[in-house]
């Protein structure tokens, strides 16, 4: 347990150990708790996300780990092993939309099968064709008429912090 008081240290003692009696703790060959393997939340989840109160407030049980280990609030919390009921902080990341959008990506959790991003109404197809028009120096306006797609989707895709930064190229296919 030591170890885990060492890691989970920006914490009060009560936080953690409330903490720690809800993961499922994954086992080395000689009985230690892994460090690599995922950390299975048993706690409460709320809409698929495992929360837990912390510091006076509920919070996703990433984002308290996350504190725990670093003591620092974070932006975006996402799962490199793309497990989101993980915490084990080896596999929670502090970064931006775009870089959790990334992640996804790269994981196979952004898009659907039929194409369309899990988080968006509009096909990838679409998506890559509204880029490479803004390329072409076509404004918001036009290409929402030219595509017959809403304006503030549009901008939502090349302006928000949302797909816009995706460079849709690297993303694969
Ligand atoms: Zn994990």
């Amino acid at each position: 347990m030591t170890k885990l008081n060492k890691l989970l240290q920006y914490c009060n003692e009560n936080e953690r150990k409330r903490f720690i009696k809800k993961i499922k703790f994954p086992y080395t060959k000689n009985k230690k708790i892994s460090m690599k393997k995922c950390w299975i939340w048993n706690g409460n989840i709320s809409k698929k996300v495992p929360i837990f109160w912390f510091n006076g407030t509920t919070t996703t049980a990433a984002r308290a780990v996350y504190q725990m280990t670093c003591n620092k609030k974070p932006n975006i919390c996402y799962h490199t092993c793309g497990n989101y009921k993980c915490v084990n902080p080896n596999h929670i990341k502090n970064g931006t939309k775009s870089e959790s959008i990334h992640n996804a990506i790269k994981l196979g959790k952004y898009f659907n099968t039929d194409g369309t991003f899990k988080h968006s109404i509009l096909t990838r197809d679409q998506l890559i064709l509204i880029h490479k028009l803004v390329d072409t120096g076509l404004k918001c306006i036009d290409i929402s008429k030219k595509l017959n797609i809403k304006y503030h989707l549009i901008h939502n895709v090349l302006y928000n912090n949302c797909n816009g930064h995706i460079d849709l190229k690297k993303s694969g296919k």
